[in-house]
């Protein structure tokens, strides 16, 4: 599999709202990962606003564009935007994008959370304009639920959102759906999990890509500590990885998520990398 990394040196050295400088330690911590023959790195291009307001309102996008974390989150959706076009143009099979201040709590008027900006919004009305109508799988495994993410694809069901959080729910004709974890769980319960609820659904559904909200905040001693140990996240990758290769030609697309550990941000990015090259 050839691999994408999005990473820019912005994203380290500050104080993001509520991951903090988890990437302190990157591009370094990764830096044997990115020497593997099939893997590159890319510096993404701040996204740019006429693609952010097809997503979001004006008046959200004026609120968020006085933030000092503003240029950050632009950074990161625009790394999610190049890297799913750079996917489905065929030049690369999958990709990792490093997020700060954008993600699932981003919806059309309203964001929180620490993430102010929508990453999947933007890079699906892009992909859909480029290449057309096309169905997308999103798969969140945040400790959170992904209520941006979700009113923006509220509606529209050539998006299959299926969201790991602390609720069970079903809804628009069944490409809405919520997968309760409880309050704890181990590493092989949370697979299986996932194996039940995300595989099935995606294999039926037959989207053109999967992205996967990977919050890590889910780990050992992390705000959504839901007793997951960091072997997790390689795993995890690895069976959503085999499943998209049956499914859509092995395209995947990781957006880092929600998570403030540091040692555990440099344990699993560069196996995460490994893996997609694999
Ligand atoms: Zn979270
Ligand atoms: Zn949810």
């Amino acid at each position: 599999m050839r691999v994408g990394v999005f990473f820019h040196e912005e994203l380290r050295g500050r104080d993001w709202p509520i991951i903090g400088n988890k990437f302190a330690g990157f591009p370094e911590a990764m830096k044997e990962a990115v020497k593997l023959p099939n893997v590159r790195l890319y510096k993404p291009k701040p996204v740019s606003e006429e693609l952010l307001l097809k997503v979001h309102s004006p008046s959200l996008l004026e609120r968020v564009k006085d933030a000092w974390y503003y240029h950050g989150a632009r950074l990161s959706v625009g790394g999610c935007v190049e890297a799913a076009e750079r996917i489905m143009r065929g030049e690369i099979d999958a990709a990792l994008v490093f997020n700060v201040a954008a993600g699932h709590h981003a919806g059309p008027d309203s964001a929180w959370g620490g993430t102010y900006l929508s990453c999947t919004g933007p890079a699906i009305v892009n992909l859909r304009e480029k290449f057309g109508p096309g169905r997308f799988a999103i798969l969140d495994t945040d400790r959170h639920h992904g209520d941006g993410c979700r009113a923006i694809f509220m509606g529209d069901r050539d998006v299959l959102h299926v969201c790991f959080c602390d609720r069970s729910l079903v809804e628009d004709g069944g490409t809405k759906v919520d997968v309760d974890v409880g309050w704890s769980t181990t590493d092989g319960a949370y697979l299986e999990l996932v194996m039940r609820e995300f595989v099935p659904r995606v294999e039926e559904f037959k989207p053109k890509l999967i992205f996967h909200f990977l919050g890590h905040d889910t780990c050992q001693g992390d705000y959504g500590d839901l007793g997951l140990t960091m072997q997790f996240f390689p795993r995890l990758v690895q069976l959503v990885k085999t499943c998209a290769e049956r499914v859509c030609q092995g395209r995947y697309l990781i957006i880092t998520g929600g998570g403030y550990r540091r040692d555990v941000a440099e344990y699993i990015f560069p196996r995460i990398i490994e893996i997609l090259a694999g």
